[in-house]
């Protein structure tokens, strides 16, 4: 029989690329969809979803109750409270997510197929039921290098990473938008006029950044034109929270014991830039053994159908590795592969993923096919 199953968060940033890879994919000829909503309760469902109810409200534990599968892509607040209601009242059906409250819980698993399709069928089988998708640099960095870690050859990682504004969410886009148009606007005509200073339209540009009226309350300092050194929560030991999951988050997916020997130690500094889309991360990688550069392209190459070894070349990589060129596709490619002068088992790399696509939507609908036993 079909089974129905709860969609919230739809309209949201990852929500709403959700939806779109999964019409792509024909994904709700399997499914009887239910929408909710919590800002338009009882308003229409999305227009392509024929026949398909009024909104329901997200926060109605009744009616979430009664369906088998939840797939959310709401927030982590959302999550903490409406998840752990159901778990108190009973529900067993299937949670998948992709807010990062439940990643690192004993009872859950983070989903990245192509990288852990057997911890997730171990996971199933033994009766786990809560699939949450990984952090979005995590998971783009997995796809990207998987052939190196499933031929068990990296020692450790340091990741810098280049993060788009997306990551933050719809808000946070139009946020980077509107500042753009004003730090245009405000030396519009300066940049007509081509005999002006350009001391003089730096100066205004910079006026118009440090102003108290430049529009920033979903970031909170300006991106537009600059960069924020700080992603998510301070833990208050000189990291942040999006630092600190890519080392926990990387070996929970890989399926390490935790603080075993087959833990892996990843570990950098990220950054928020003015890229709309698509999260990028210069990597060190140090290697287990000095393996030929040529040997370690192939393993990149072959790590899964979507990782792409671009050659380390001036016109490749600044025409192939770059958010424009990757941006709404499943592609991963990394480039930049040489050693390092630190010694031969010192590997550069640059990988670009669209973060809305492996880093978060796309691990999600291919859960919940495999939750359908369907893939
Ligand atoms: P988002 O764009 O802010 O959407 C979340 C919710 O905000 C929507 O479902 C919607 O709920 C509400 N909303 C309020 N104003 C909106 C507007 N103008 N446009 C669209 N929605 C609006 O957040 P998100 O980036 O999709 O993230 C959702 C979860 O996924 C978070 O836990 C996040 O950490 C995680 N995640 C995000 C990314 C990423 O790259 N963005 C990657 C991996 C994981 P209603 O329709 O009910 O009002």
């Amino acid at each position: 029989m079909i089974k129905s199953v709860g969609i919230v968060g739809w309209r949201g940033m990852v929500g709403s690329v959700l939806m779109k890879r999964m019409r792509e994919e024909n994904d709700f000829s399997l499914i009887n969809p239910v929408f909710f909503s919590s800002s338009n309760v009882g308003g229409h469902a999305p227009d392509w979803a024929d026949g398909a109810d009024k909104l329901k409200d997200s926060y109605d534990v009744n009616e979430l109750k009664k369906l088998p599968i939840i797939l959310t892509a709401q927030g982590g607040d959302y999550t903490t409270e409406i998840h752990t209601k159901l778990r108190q009242i009973g529900w067993d059906g299937i949670w998948i997510d992709a807010a990062s409250s439940l990643r690192m819980e004993d009872n859950s698993i983070i989903v990245l197929d192509p990288v852990n399709r057997s911890v997730i069928d171990n996971a199933l089988r033994k009766g786990i039921r809560d699939f949450i998708g990984g952090n979005c640099t995590v998971s783009c960095m997995l796809m990207g290098l998987s052939g190196l870690f499933k031929h068990n050859l990296v020692d450790w990682v340091s990741s810098m990473t280049y993060q788009a504004a997306s990551g933050g969410g719809a808000q946070h886009m139009r946020e980077l938008l509107n500042q753009f148009g004003i730090i245009n606007g405000s030396v519009n005509e300066l940049l007509q006029d081509t005999a002006s200073a350009i001391l003089e339209i730096d100066r205004e540009v910079l006026k118009i950044q440090q102003s108290s009226d430049f529009p920033s309350p979903h970031f909170g300092v300006p991106l537009g034109g600059s960069l924020i050194p700080w992603i998510d929560k301070d833990l208050g030991n000189g990291m942040s929270r999006e630092e600190w999951k890519a080392e926990v988050e990387t070996n929970k997916i890989l399926g390490n014991a935790k603080n075993s020997k087959d833990s892996i130690q990843v570990d950098g500094i990220c950054v928020r830039i003015g890229a709309m889309r698509c999260h990028s991360q210069a990597l060190t990688i140090k290697l287990k053994k000095d393996i030929p550069i040529k040997e370690i392209e192939e393993i990149i190459d072959g790590g899964s159908s979507w990782s792409k070894v671009i050659p380390n070349n001036k016109e490749d990589s600044v025409t192939k590795l770059t958010p424009i060129a990757v941006a709404g596709t499943l592609d991963i490619p990394v480039g930049r592969l040489r050693k390092l002068s630190m010694g031969p088992q010192y590997l550069s790399a640059f990988t670009v993923g669209d973060q809305l696509l492996w880093g978060a939507a796309e691990p999600l609908r291919r859960m919940l096919r495999i939750a359908l036993g369907q893939a």
